[in-house]
């Protein structure tokens, strides 16, 4: 069908599928039974045919039709990874990029990290010369091509998730577009759970002026579109009569009802993350503990991106992960609850999923450039998210899907769309990685959504206070290039610069490790005041190996330093995990840590950063966090007894995190790695300064403040 308004292909699918029984998972020939049942493999040589004759293809297709695990496949057996080439399929979330590699290794028939393998940052499972098909966020596609601008080793490239519209997908979708002038060879997928691909396609168009000529060269440089859509069972959506005050309560007890009225089949509930879905695992639990026999067999298993190998295997006291429960066949006699974020709602595909409870909210990130802060909060989901959370329901069959929200409240009130996240982020990272790329003129780069103005000059302004720009916004070298280098947030890779000249790099190469993790510590619910404890046991300003490990009475510098002390125990125990247990610390972040550092260290390494230990001299290590996050500057409000502090640049009223070991101890200036916001804004990972530093490490910086801001 020609779309009127010019040169768009669209091939529908009017053909239904059916899905096969999970119960038969988990043996090789069933494996590819299950592959050619699946909805896009109906469409394999029209995709061929496509790839072969478009630049550009766009897919859409509901979630579990089989774009993501099948595409790639098809791709290899069609020859695009001959010769060398690689497939290449991005997604925006670490947690789908390892699960569905896994599937597919699973079903070609290999061992991950060889013909199929992945990527994510610090973790490259990857053999150079025999992966064939490579899954890899779209973070790292960005920074593969500070190496290599034109992405030569791929043949094709599959940005998946596209209507997610996360902001590094946005960026890779207007670079490749120039990349695709440059290399008319290579082929981009672009596939989307939802209709989104319209406005996607029109991005992707060619502009008038280049129209017409050449219409019939190979391959052809409008993008074509085509839908692998089977039709999903019905679901019925059922609201609340009244809005819900408490939704996690709500979402609990309608699990319950569930699980005593409904027939057999998996319930799938959204809540926002890792809090929420915790307390609600815990609640369900309990319920299901206390109550007959008639509300036994419940099986609560969460699923949210943080969850550690170390947590799931403590929540299941067992070898076996949540990851490979929550998608292998329900036990009989059982029912499964998981309990997600929205990562279900198109990222990973769940069998047996019949009921689908929606909260209506989701964690979103919020930037305000005034105050530069970004928040992640609760908010409300759009329809489009709503629709696709109910479709997970009608998967194996008709299904159910409870909305803990008014009918009314969603015809009226809930946005039709949500925002592209390029339009309420934090933009630094982006702008350096652009900027890196020799993409001089940022505010006329072609982006599938406009950033805000405000934002953008935000961000220029805050690369240019960290001498990463010069007086033309040009990346300075060296300073600029090596921080666009170091896969860190480039105020942490400021400090870690500095931390060569000061003689403290091996200190900071641990703390920018430890930054990097979600926790180093295990946190046990009801076990607040132990790990308190423990924390404050590795606070002190040193630790001597002899003996008066961690006297309390040493003089506490912050959370950074209490990372070195935690590292430190940690080697001297000979890595062991009795010792982690014993000091509430989390094993497997430990190991995360010195995996990270390994790599941070060859980078360090590369950019010629003189590795050295300051020992003991804890000043040269706060001075050089003070050089990267001077902006971040805090002093205490004298007058108060609640321990409120001011930001020195917005005067912004802010508090030290519960979970820092100098909450309570409230120094008088203090600089902070990121900022939380509930009730008020919390500073977490905070370190004490001398306010006499940052005149030193910047003094264009607080010069611009004006005077008088560092003197009150
Ligand atoms: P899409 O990308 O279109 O949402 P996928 O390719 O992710 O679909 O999934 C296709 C099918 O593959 C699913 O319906 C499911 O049956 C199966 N599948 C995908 N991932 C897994 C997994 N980790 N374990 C078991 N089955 C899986
Ligand atoms: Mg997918």
């Amino acid at each position: 069908v020609e779309d009127e308004d010019g040169g768009v292909l669209f091939l529908y699918s009017s053909s239904s599928s059916s899905s096969s029984s999970s119960s038969t998972f988990g043996f090789a020939n069933n494996l590819q039974n299950q592959r050619q049942r699946l909805p896009v493999y109906k469409r394999k040589d029209a995709i061929l045919f496509l790839v072969e004759n478009y630049a550009t293809t766009i897919i859409v297709g509901e979630t579990g039709s089989g774009k993501t695990t099948q595409i790639p496949q098809y791709l290899n057996e069609g020859g695009w990874s001959d010769d060398g080439h690689v497939i290449a399929c991005t997604q925006p979330r670490r947690l789908a990029v390892q699960s569905v590699a896994s599937r597919v290794a699973e079903e070609m028939g290999v061992k991950l990290g060889e013909e199929v393998g992945y990527v994510i940052r610090f973790e490259d499972v990857t053999t150079p010369g025999v992966t064939r098909v490579k899954f890899l966020t779209d973070g790292v596609l960005l920074r593969e091509m500070m190496d290599d601008p034109l992405l030569s080793k791929y043949s094709v490239i599959m940005v998946d998730e596209a209507h997610e519209r996360s902001i590094s997908t946005d960026v890779v979708l207007g670079l490749l577009k120039k990349i695709q002038r440059r290399r008319p060879e290579l082929r981009l997928i672009i596939s989307s759970a939802t209709i989104e691909a319209k406005s996607i396609a029109s991005f992707f168009r060619p502009s008038k002026k280049h129209r017409g000529a050449g219409d019939d060269v190979v391959p052809k440089r409008e993008p074509a579109i085509i839908s692998a859509e089977g039709r999903g069972f019905t679901v019925g959506i059922n609201y609340v009569q009244e809005p819900v005050a408490d939704y996690l309560q709500a979402a609990v007890s309608t699990v319950m009802l569930i699980h005593k009225q409904q027939a057999a089949g998996d319930i799938l509930v959204f809540l926002t993350g890792q809090d929420d879905i915790d307390a609600a695992a815990q609640l369900l639990n309990e319920e299901a503990q206390s109550s007959d026999r008639s509300t036994g067999g419940l099986l609560v298993l969460p699923l949210y991106s943080g969850l550690s190998r170390a947590d799931q295997a403590r929540i299941l006291s067992s070898s076996v992960t949540l990851q490979d429960l929550v998608f292998s066949p329900t036990p009989r006699g059982k029912r499964k609850v998981i309990i997600s974020t929205n990562i279900a709602e198109t990222s990973l595909t769940l069998e047996g999923i019949v009921y689908v409870v929606d909260s209506g909210f989701s964690k979103q990130r919020f930037y305000d450039p005034i105050s530069d802060i970004e928040n992640l909060v609760v908010a409300p989901i759009s329809k489009a998210s709503a629709r696709q959370r109910a479709g997970r329901a009608g998967r194996v069959r008709p299904g159910k899907c409870y909305r803990l929200y008014t009918e009314e409240y969603f015809v009226n009130e809930m946005p039709a769309e949500g925002i592209p996240e390029m339009q309420r982020s934090n933009l630094v990272s982006c702008v350096i990685q652009l900027k890196a790329l020799g993409i001089d003129n940022i505010l006329g780069f072609d982006w599938p959504a406009s950033p805000s103005p405000e934002a953008m000059i935000r961000a220029l302004e805050i690369l240019y206070s960290l001498g990463v720009l010069d007086d033309d916004a040009k990346l300075t070298s060296p300073t600029g290039f090596q921080v666009a280098e170091i896969p860190l947030d480039p105020m942490l890779s400021k400090a870690m610069l500095a931390s060569g000249e000061l003689g403290c790099s091996e200190e900071m190469l641990t703390i920018a490790a430890a930054l990097s993790v979600q926790s180093i510590w295990i946190s046990i619910r009801g076990a607040q005041k132990q790990l308190d404890e423990a924390r404050l046991r590795f606070a002190a300003a040193e630790v001597s190996p002899s003996a008066p490990l961690y006297s309390p009475m040493l003089r506490t510098q912050g959370d950074h330093v209490t990372f070195l002390n935690v590292y430190k125990g940690f080697l001297q125990s000979g890595k062991s995990s009795k010792w982690c247990h014993k000091n509430f610390v989390n094993y497997h972040a430990m190991k995360k840590v010195l995996e990270t550092r390994e790599q941070l260290k060859r980078t360090a390494q590369r950019l010629g950063i003189i590795l050295k230990s300051c020992d003991k001299d804890m000043q040269a290590v706060r001075k050089a966090i003070t050089a990267g996050f001077f902006a971040n500057a805090c002093h205490i409000e004298p007058y108060t007894h609640e321990g409120k502090f001011k930001t020195v640049r917005t005067s912004e009223d802010v508090y030290i995190h519960p979970s820092s070991v100098l909450f309570r101890v409230n120094p008088k200036w203090v600089v902070y790695h990121s900022l939380v916001s509930t009730d008020r804004r919390y500073m977490r990972n905070v370190v004490t300064i001398d306010p006499a530093w940052l005149v030193e490490v910047a003094p264009h910086y607080y010069q611009y403040q004006g005077p008088g801001s560092l003197n009150r």
